[in-house]
């Protein structure tokens, strides 16, 4: 069962009972669809929602799950993804 909910600093934040949870501080996200285009899982895409830079921002999809390749967080320009794997708490 996966849950979409915002948290107190504004991350989007997925997590599931078997797949990693991806961290996305969305105020930062510029939208420029890199990690989206790098996801081997098609778990990312751009909310309708804009954020305080007036830029669709990335939020990971509530029907698909993260593998943790660490693409999304290797190709994000602007440092705004984060993974946390099980073991990671
Ligand atoms: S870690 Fe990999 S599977 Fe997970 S959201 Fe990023 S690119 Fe997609
Ligand atoms: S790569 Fe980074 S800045 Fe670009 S859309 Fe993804 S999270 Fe936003």
């Amino acid at each position: 069962m996966s849950e979409l909910k915002f948290t107190e600093d504004k991350h989007v934040v997925q997590q599931t009972q078997k797949s990693p949870r991806v961290e996305i501080k969305k105020d930062k996200c510029k939208g420029c669809r890199l990690c989206i285009l790098y996801c081997p899982t098609k778990h990312l895409k751009l909310s309708p929602q804009f954020n305080k830079k007036g830029r669709q921002f990335v939020e990971p999809r509530e029907t698909t799950g993260c593998v943790g390749c660490g693409f999304c967080f290797s190709m994000c320009p602007d440092a705004c993804i984060e993974i946390y794997t099980k073991d990671e708490g």
